[in-house]
């Protein structure tokens, strides 16, 4: 499919510390599932400016037994259901459910999570955005061919201290909303 001016307007977020809370702890319900401040509305707003907007997320919990893909699912759908009522929406998301000592190709830093999501819209995810909070979400979009982009919430605060040195000239804002205001503007 050639590149061309009708492509597809793809941005990835990560889940976990950029949409919602992120816990040390993991968020193991749709209870402990809390929006951050803005999150939903950036995501709406990105919908409403041409933007299909993917989640990709590392789930191990599922691996880990503490929480099953019922309780995964009253998650997405709490979180589908705010991002609806404030005019978005999420067209998919994509979930690693392996451990860190499953050795799949999903679990992020690696690249299989996003090059999932690009074949589910048909888009080559060069330059596409992976906004994450955390040093393997960068990594996974180097690794895809992704533009990283870190936010502060979450993780990102320690995340953007830690920075690996290829990593460090990485674009970083504060929040979601501030990510969004600046793919919106481009
Ligand atoms: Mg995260
Ligand atoms: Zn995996």
């Amino acid at each position: 499919m050639p590149k061309s001016a009708a492509k597809v307007r793809l941005v990835v977020l990560d889940r976990d510390g950029v949409i919602n809370r992120e816990s040390s702890d993991f968020v193991k319900s749709a209870a402990e599932w809390q929006a951050l401040d803005g999150s939903i509305k950036a995501i709406a707003a990105l919908t409403k400016g041409g933007f299909r907007v993917a989640v990709a997320s590392n789930q191990s919990g599922l691996a880990r037994g503490l929480f099953d893909y019922g309780a995964l699912y009253a998650m997405h759908e709490k979180m589908r259901n705010l991002v609806a009522a404030a005019g978005g929406r999420i067209d998919h998301i994509a979930i690693c459910p392996h451990g860190p000592d499953d050795d799949c190709d999903c679990r992020k830093p690696r690249p299989g999570l996003l090059l999932q999501v690009g074949e589910q819209f048909g888009v080559d995810m060069t330059d596409v955005p992976f906004i994450g909070d955390s040093v393997r979400d960068l990594e996974a979009a180097v690794a895809a061919g992704s533009r990283p982009i870190l936010v502060r919430s979450g993780n990102g605060r320690s995340a953007e201290k830690d920075l690996p040195p290829a990593l460090r000239s990485v674009e970083v804002y504060d929040d979601l909303p501030a990510a969004a205001a600046v793919l919106l503007a481009e």
